[in-house]
């Protein structure tokens, strides 16, 4: 990881040229403002609109202390950043990890916005987290620095104002934790509506039926009509996943329903091999056990070089951002590489796929079924029902395909690439929002 924090956050985003040509330094949120400008450029955006989009409305940070298992007390630091809500709350994960910065939380909270315009839901943009790494740590002091973190939030968040969800190092125990922690801080007569504060959470606690798969299935909806499109036969052939947690193990699951092999797959552990292809359930088994891939019998060790550069079909980066750079971008032997995770591809590294020929599913488009479902669970809690699984995936799948058209045939029509033609189309939709209500006051 290569990260860096914005020197000035106040910056003007460069043009997209220049963006392609950050070099190997790594700027989250700049990167994700030249993108924004890229897509303005296309669809003429009204120079105010951009200027609001180009900074988050809100950047929380807070230091809070908890009390580790040792006596000890730690101070951690979390925040939120709320990106925008004119087309509704705020809304995105919380990420644990010790790599987190203010920089990738803004960058992560702006794509939120795009993806919730972009899918059509009522929701804006906002990402959170707290720098740690949530595997050193007991799964009490984790619950105690999770009900913390959410109490010094407090009315920060709110399941009409600002709604979190899992991300990375997160997941449905964490939102149980949050929702719980919140409700106890609104008093006895609100606690039972206040469900929605978060989505993600387990099923008996409001959850919903398929949003655990949620990243992965979209990702497959994506994947299955770019094929079509390509006359590509998905049944026997092959895939690389960095990442096989809650997005890259069921992308592989999935996957491998329709014929997929995973025969490369990563995480921070490491990285394995083999060709008669990975069994993904029981992989999924072992990364849920020993908490990653390391130890799993059936593949042989290799490094992350010889990862990217495996000959596969599909490559799915499902890990973290900035890990596709000119040398994994020219390494890589697939025909298409899917995004599930936010950010994976540098833009030096875009431009290298793109001119080999390689097409990107960028993350906006194929990681957005997660935030789908997460609407779904909203929506539920709202009206006190439970789909039923096939409900949710039916819907899924009429969002993610109709969403996938609408961004070929833009990219196509004005000839510019999958990422910024999934910009344009949320952009366009906030910018009609913002010309009919004009600015207050
Ligand atoms: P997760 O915590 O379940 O899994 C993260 C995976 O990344 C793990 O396998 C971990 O070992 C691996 N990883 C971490 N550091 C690594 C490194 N240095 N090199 C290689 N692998 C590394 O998280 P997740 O929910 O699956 O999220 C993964 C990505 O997908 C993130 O970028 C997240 O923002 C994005 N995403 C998640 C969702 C969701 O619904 N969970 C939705 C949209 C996008």
């Amino acid at each position: 990881m290569n990260l860096k924090s914005s020197p000035s956050s106040q910056s003007i985003p460069a043009a997209p040229a220049s963006a392609r040509a950050i070099g190997n330094e790594y700027d989250f949120f700049r990167v994700v403002q030249s993108y924004l400008d890229a897509a303005s450029k296309t669809i003429n955006l009204a120079p105010y609109v951009n200027a609001i989009l180009s900074q988050p409305k809100n950047e929380i940070i807070v230091n809070f202390p908890v009390k580790m298992d040792s006596g000890e007390v730690r101070i951690f630091k979390g925040y939120r950043v709320q990106h925008n809500n004119i087309l509704g709350p705020f809304k995105g994960g919380m990420r644990y990890a010790p790599m987190v910065t203010l920089d990738e939380v803004k960058a992560l909270a702006t794509m939120m916005t795009w993806k919730g315009s972009l899918m059509g839901i009522p929701y804006g943009g906002g990402k959170g987290g707290i720098k740690f790494d949530p595997r050193s740590v007991s799964r009490d002091e984790l619950q105690r620095i999770t009900r913390r973190f959410t109490h010094a939030l407090g009315e920060n968040i709110g399941p009409e104002y600002d709604i979190p969800a899992p991300d990375m190092g997160t997941n449905s125990q964490t939102m149980a934790w949050m929702m719980d922690t919140y409700s106890n801080m609104v008093g006895a007569a609100h606690k039972q509506s206040v469900k929605g504060v978060v989505t993600g959470k387990p099923i008996a606690s409001g959850g919903t039926l398929g949003r655990t798969k949620a990243t992965g299935q979209g990702m497959v909806h994506c994947l299955t009509e770019w094929a079509k499109d390509r006359g590509f036969d998905l049944e026997g052939s092959t895939m690389s996943v960095q990442g096989f947690g809650n997005v890259g193990s069921h992308f592989a699951v999935l996957l491998s329903k329709l014929g997929v092999s995973t025969v490369a797959v990563g995480d921070h552990s490491g990285y394995l091999y083999n060709p008669e292809g990975f069994n993904p359930h029981k992989l999924q088994d072992h990364v849920e056990k020993h908490g990653s891939i390391a130890g799993y019998p059936a593949g042989k060790s290799i490094t992350r070089e010889e990862f990217w550069a495996q000959k596969v079909d599909i490559c799915a980066p499902c890990a973290l951002e900035n890990q596709i750079g000119e040398e994994e971008a020219a390494a890589i032997q697939a025909r298409v590489v899917v995004e599930g995770a936010n950010g994976p591809t540098h833009p030096v590294g875009e431009r290298t796929l793109l001119d080999r020929g390689i097409d990107i599913l960028p993350d906006v488009l194929a990681n957005s079924g997660g935030v789908t479902v997460s609407y779904y669970e909203w929506v539920q809690n709202k009206r006190s029902e439970a789909w039923t699984l096939e409900e949710v995936d039916e819907k899924l799948e009429t969002a993610m395909k109709r969403v996938y058209r609408a961004v070929d045939t833009f990219s196509r029509h004005k000839k510019v690439d999958r990422r910024i033609a999934a910009y344009a189309l949320a952009l366009q939709r906030i910018e009609a929002v913002y010309k009919e209500r004009e600015i207050f006051p």
